[in-house]
């Protein structure tokens, strides 16, 4: 495939290029997780070197295929390299995981066919530089989950179970923000009244990282990334706002109909000290109208 940042068919090239990703993630996973990324490197002609870098990662094209060179401390860099090349490359800090996937993402920019490989159609703007960028980043989403085994998921669990997500991340060796966008990215796996966040602890309180709506809560929040978690769910004895409850009910009105009120159900997964630079999984459902919850005087904290 010839990809070309400046296309005007460079979605649709992209969304293939994104299935035949799939393809191949599923092929050497024998359609389970994790995805052997070791596998996938091998198959692209590349080498990882772990390294100091003052970046999270780059790729080279050198005479026989490509070196992708992974930011590390100089101490870890062997442990590193011995895991990887022992194919134990699930045990990678994820974030290793996530570049490495980035990384491959980019060798299909590549003309293969050519030593060393060369980009046919290098970016020529800053606007092509972050398109490249960002369908790295979609590559690298679903090769490590693919949609596939994201709908299986759906179709045997509750997905808007917190402590079920946290489990399908762990079993992708992930973080949650992969977890995340593969929702974000499939429409048929996040419902409708459902919603899926994940909040990291700055000390003091949870804050939104990453978030993603199905399209009834997209009409009911304004979210941003970095807002406290306790602007959206409000209740204080939810145990992300301090309390002991990880799940609570409240309501809020509606973004652009102030005299509605909506219930929603959060729930938060099971944290006994937040550790830091851990995100936590949140999800939030909207309850139908007339459910018990409503008539609860006490919820009534929630309402803006
Ligand atoms: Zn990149």
């Amino acid at each position: 495939m010839r990809l070309n940042l400046g296309s005007k068919n460079f979605k649709q090239d992209i969304a293939k290029l994104l299935d035949m990703v799939e393809g191949r993630a599923l092929f050497h996973s024998k359609n389970s997780l994790p995805t052997p990324l070791h596998l996938i490197v091998q198959e692209r002609s590349a080498n990882i070197r772990f390294v100091p870098l003052p970046v999270p990662g780059c790729l080279c094209s050198v005479s026989k295929g490509f070196d992708i060179f992974v930011q590390t401390h100089a101490k870890d860099s062997q442990n590193l390299l011995e895991k990887f090349l022992n194919g134990k490359d699930s045990q990678l800090p994820v974030r290793h995981r996530f570049t490495i996937a980035h990384e491959i993402a980019h060798t299909y920019f590549y003309d293969l066919s050519k030593q060393p490989p060369s980009m046919q159609f290098p970016p020529n703007t800053a606007k092509e530089l972050r398109r490249m960028e960002e369908a790295c980043d979609a590559i690298a989403n679903r090769m490590l989950l693919p949609r596939f085994i994201l709908e299986e998921h759906v179709k045997k669990h509750d997905c808007l179970d917190p402590n079920l997500l946290r489990e399908l991340a762990n079993k992708a060796a992930v973080s949650p923000q992969v977890v995340i966008s593969a929702f974000g990215g499939s429409a048929k796996c996040l419902p409708h009244k459902g919603g899926i966040a994940c909040a990291l602890h700055d000390g003091e309180s949870y804050r939104l990282t990453s978030f993603s709506l199905g399209g009834l809560l997209k009409d009911r929040f304004d979210l941003i990334k970095g807002q406290r978690l306790s602007e959206w769910i409000k209740p204080s004895d939810f145990v992300a706002n301090g309390g002991r409850k990880s799940e609570v009910i409240f309501r809020r009105t509606g973004k652009n109909d102030p005299k509605t009120i909506y219930s929603f159900k959060a729930r938060f997964e099971r944290v006994p000290v937040p550790a830091a630079k851990v995100n936590y999984f949140v999800t939030v459902s909207e309850l139908e109208a007339g459910q018990p919850d409503l008539l609860r005087s006490s919820d009534d904290q929630g309402v803006d």
